[in-house]
């Protein structure tokens, strides 16, 4: 059945279950604070909101940073941004890679002009912190230090504290990409040690795709400010700047995406009242109960043992199981999403997400009855 592009409306799409390792599932409640009217960027009503939407990240970053905010646009905008922040022509940056996310911080790295020192380990493994560490060791006069703390490519959980402590007190600032992280696992910015940290709303948040969430700390704001040559090559995300609109001055800088934040401010008010422990063990419970489920089915760990994210699991299908048309009958005849590899892991894994208002025992409930239906595994 074809439908005309008349007939194609948003009332005409099918709804999906979003596994994948995002979009995911959005709660009722944040559905209907997007649809409020939008008010001005400029109403005293939304500055209310803005600085409400600020302190609640402060929480879930687990820091006191001033300046912390949303960018407008999504998570590559907020890594965009760090590395604009941070680096001039002719910097070094180690960049940890063990995945697709590390690679595109190179990619962006090396188009800013620095000279990048990739740390690299096998995807699905983490990057081993002493190996980082001895990285430093040669390039201490290093600008940036970058690592993904969940790569969402295959589902790796890298460990931040031995890094960040060895970079205290160095003029190293240290990026943390939280993307998959925050709202899921605990990020722990000022306790890491993490300068400059970056997310995005569609995963762990449970908002729609549009925002990044992002925290500079005073030391990273020093760098930028005084300890640059040049000036930030991008107005759009200099860090300096956009303080006129989030501090007392209240100047237009940009129009920010109104609807997004009324979003964004109702999925953390229901962080907050979940409690962060409670959303952690509660997206560490339903990782385990997944693999636990899948595994009884045949489907086995990508991910290095004990390093596996709760939020995004990478799994080997049983069999040689043809993993992109079993991925396409799932979504199409079942309404179920969920991805699959990138780079070496292409045509090998599902990538399943269990990501804030998804991570849930009737989201597993429903790929397993799915995953059944299919036939695949055990049956
Ligand atoms: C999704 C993701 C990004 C990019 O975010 P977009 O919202 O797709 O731009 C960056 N880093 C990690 C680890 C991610 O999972």
């Amino acid at each position: 059945m074809t439908v005309s592009s008349l007939d194609l409306t948003v009332g005409s799409l099918t709804p999906r279950l979003l596994l994948g390792p995002g979009p995911s599932p959005v709660s009722p409640r944040v559905l209907r604070a997007l649809a409020h009217p939008p008010l001005g960027h400029l109403d005293p009503q939304f500055l209310a909101v803005l600085d409400d939407v600020n302190e609640r990240l402060r929480g879930v970053f687990g820091t006191t940073n001033d300046v912390t905010y949303a960018v407008s646009g999504t998570g590559s905008a907020g890594m965009q941004a760090a590395l604009v922040n941070a680096l001039e022509p002719g910097d070094t940056a180690i960049i940890g890679v063990n995945g697709y996310f590390g690679t595109r911080l190179v990619e962006m790295a090396r188009r800013l002009g620095a000279n990048v020192v990739q740390v690299e380990a096998e995807w699905g493994r983490i990057i081993e912190p002493e190996r980082v560490i001895e990285a430093h060791g040669k390039h201490p006069g290093a600008r940036v230090l970058a690592l993904v703390q969940a790569e969402t490519s295959t589902g790796a959980w890298q460990p931040l504290h031995e890094v960040g402590a060895h970079l205290r007190g160095s003029e190293t600032l240290f990026v943390v990409d939280a993307v998959t992280a925050l709202g899921g696992i605990p990020v722990e910015v000022d306790q890491v040690g993490a300068d400059i940290c970056y997310s995005a709303t569609q995963k762990c948040i449970g908002t729609p795709p549009g925002l990044s969430p992002i925290t500079y700390s005073p030391k990273a704001m020093r760098a930028i400010g005084q300890g640059r040559k040049t000036p930030v090559t991008s107005w759009y995300f200099d860090a300096t700047v956009i303080g006129t609109y989030l501090g007392p001055e209240r100047r237009y800088h940009h129009t920010v995406p109104i609807n997004l934040f009324f979003a964004l401010h109702e999925a953390l008010r229901e962080i907050d009242e979940e409690g962060l422990a409670s959303r952690f063990e509660r997206h560490g419970r339903m990782g385990a109960l997944l693999r636990e489920e899948l595994g009884a089915r045949g489907f086995t760990p990508f991910t290095e043992t004990g390093r596996g994210l709760p939020q995004l699991t990478a799994l080997r299908l049983p069999g040689d199981a043809d993993e992109a048309s079993l991925r396409s009958v799932l979504l199409n005849e079942h309404g179920i999403e969920v991805g699959g590899g990138l780079g070496p892991a292409k045509g090998k894994i599902w990538r399943v997400g269990l990501m804030g208002h998804g991570a849930s025992e009737e989201s597993v409930n429903r790929l397993v009855e799915a995953v059944d239906r299919m036939g695949m595994g055990r049956a």
